[in-house]
């Protein structure tokens, strides 16, 4: 039986859309099997897939953020200034696509630092977000959010407050708040997820949203948005519509990862845009305080951003 889903109507809180821009072996499940050395010998398919995203957003009029890996950025300055010219927000993916708890504070600092610097060479503009690989911002990683105050970025998304074998706080808040530290303060975006029985359930993007039903996804959005009047963080990344993309061998787990449901992401995604209203993360985290949620962040902003 199909689940009736709720009705959605026109008047809808704005979440925000959000792309992480790497290609499919600069992914962390397959660290082990593709060493760097021959990231540049493999058959990019980056940019076609960034193409697509960008087509697929443009036909449904809306505008996202783009966490952009400074490693694809060096070699394809052009993707950048097609997403920077559509109005779209250029924000950072790191550098090397490296976990930050592998990295100790000073590569850590160097990375953020490299992407932060190609990306705004080549746009012009400064960059305000950052966006972990693999949400790697973990209880023994914290310290990176020092590092991205001092590098001057404004918020990061690096958070996931779940329980997962890679990644996630779990007792961390579910909603975006305002982090306040010696040098200065920094906005968290933590990940979305589900409050459901005492657990954060995933919810927002990427293998969660190819692997589960399509309606779980639409129904757990729809009510964050309406029982929590919280806007969702949504994410996807360019080879998740890919479904020719060469394979590459890996655990199990991450094959079935990375690869289920490949072919039906594009469709799913489409609908997805059809079903709620989305925004750059930048312009969902200006809203009225009812829609970040937390009091004082509205005030708090004005002097972030
Ligand atoms: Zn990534």
């Amino acid at each position: 039986m199909r689940p009736t889903l709720p009705n959605i109507t026109a008047d809808r809180l704005h979440n925000a859309m959000t792309i992480d821009v790497e290609d499919y072996f600069h992914v962390s499940a397959f660290d082990g099997v593709v060493p760097r050395s021959r990231w540049t010998g493999l058959e990019s398919r980056v940019c076609a897939n960034t193409d697509r995203l960008l087509a697929i957003l443009d036909g449904a009029h809306v505008l996202a953020t783009f966490f952009i890996l400074g490693w694809v950025a060096e070699r394809y300055p052009d993707l950048v200034r097609r997403i920077a010219s559509l109005g779209h927000e250029v924000a950072s993916h790191g550098y090397g696509h490296r976990l930050v708890y592998d990295q100790t504070r000073e590569e850590f600092r160097g990375d953020v630092r490299r992407a932060k610097h190609a990306l705004e060479g080549i746009t012009g503009a400064p960059v305000h977000g950052f966006r972990a690989p693999s949400y790697s911002v973990t209880p023994r990683s914290l310290w990176a959010l020092d590092v991205l105050i001092e590098e001057g970025y404004l918020y990061d998304a690096s958070i996931f407050p779940i329980h997962h074998d890679r990644y996630g706080i779990p007792v961390s808040a579910r909603h975006a708040y305002m982090v306040e530290r010696e040098r200065g303060s920094l906005l968290e975006v933590p990940a979305s997820t589900l409050r459901w029985a005492g657990l954060n359930l995933p919810v927002g993007g990427g293998g969660y949203f190819r692997m589960l039903p399509y309606p779980w996804t639409r129904w757990s959005i729809d009510r964050i948005n309406r029982a929590e009047n919280r806007p969702v963080i949504f994410y996807l990344h360019p080879w998740e519509i890919d479904p020719g993309q060469p394979r590459l061998d890996g655990a199990l787990l991450s094959r079935i990862r990375h690869y289920r449901n490949l072919d039906k992401t594009e469709s799913r995604l489409r609908r997805l845009l059809k079903d709620f209203a989305f925004e750059p993360l930048r312009d969902v985290m200006l809203e009225p305080a009812s829609a970040v949620g937390s009091s004082g962040l509205a005030l708090a902003l004005p002097y972030v951003w």
